[in-house]
């Protein structure tokens, strides 16, 4: 791919090519001392990693998504997945207060009961209207449900699985340990899901009039850049939490950290790259009008 011409679009490009590093940076910790980057079939290990592997997706998705300015407004929907993400791996970290005594691993096995349920229920009723449908699919299906349905109750817990209610209880517990802005962030999230945020590209022309935005500036997407990089990185810093230790986590949360630190990011986010792309396109304007006089 050429370089950009703008030089704003360059420093914005390059943050965005530090940012998909952190998936395999991530993978490349999780499994230090191990056999390979998979390893690890102990839970809560294979539920974190499985959250992971979902999660890569909608992070690296959400950085195409931020890379060019006509999508970028997209990303508020996909940020929805990431923080339920963050909820689900924070939720098996520390439980929320009156959970008692269970464990980690507990906790994800309560998941993985969910996920199995949720994955039946699509299977055999949910997605029945789609028609052709593969029997083999679901008799794994059954199947995946049954043995965690039983290894769920020999652990000694009596719930039904955790599903997508059990989040905003754990992003509102946060709120209380004075981590805020997950919850205020998951309901913006939401809204935009629900098409309740039309308003987002629309711009007040001053006149009595409005217009749509077609791109989204840097400055914008230099904030929810940052929201993308802590929602996933914090959820892996929990990660590494718990399947290393306190010092790995403590890497991880120190490069996330140098990451929104990072006086790219800074230029974008106060708006100066936006001020700099139009200078620019200005100059380059300018230079054209004077190498194609008007007849
Ligand atoms: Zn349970």
């Amino acid at each position: 791919m050429p370089l950009p011409i703008l030089r704003a679009e360059q420093t914005y490009l390059g943050l965005i090519d530090e940012a998909e590093r952190l998936p395999a940076l991530l993978r490349a910790m999780a499994s230090e001392g191990k056999d390979d980057m998979m390893a690890g079939d102990e839970l809560p290990e294979v539920t974190l990693r499985r959250l992971e592997a979902w999660a890569t997706h909608e992070y690296l998705g959400s950085l195409h998504l931020l890379r060019r300015a006509d999508v970028a407004f997209a990303v508020e929907v996909v940020l929805r997945g990431l923080l339920e993400f963050y909820a689900h791996v924070a939720w098996i970290h520390h439980g929320l207060p009156g959970d008692g005594t269970q464990s980690p691993r507990m906790r994800a096995l309560c998941l993985e009961l969910g996920i199995a349920t949720e994955a039946n229920a699509a299977l055999k009723k949910k997605l029945l209207g789609w028609g052709a449908f593969d029997k083999r699919a679901e008799a794994a299906a059954t199947q995946r449900l049954a043995d965690v349905n039983l290894l769920h109750s020999a652990e000694g817990c009596s719930c039904k699985g955790r599903n997508w209610r059990g989040v905003l209880p754990v992003l509102e517990n946060l709120r209380r340990q004075g981590i805020v802005w997950p919850q205020g962030l998951w309901v913006i999230s939401s809204a935009a899901a629900h098409q309740l945020l039309p308003g987002r590209v629309e711009v007040d022309l001053g006149d009595g009039t409005s217009d749509f935005l077609s791109i989204a500036a840097y400055q914008w997407r230099a904030a929810l850049l940052e929201y993308v990089i802590r929602a996933f990185g914090l959820a892996g810093v929990r990660i590494l939490d718990m399947v290393q230790s306190a010092e790995s986590a403590e890497r991880l949360r120190l490069w996330c950290e140098h990451f929104v630190a990072d006086e790219r990011l800074k230029s974008a986010a106060d708006g100066r790259l936006d001020r700099s792309a139009m200078e620019q396109m200005s100059a380059i304007s300018a230079t054209i009008r004077r190498g194609h006089p008007a007849p």
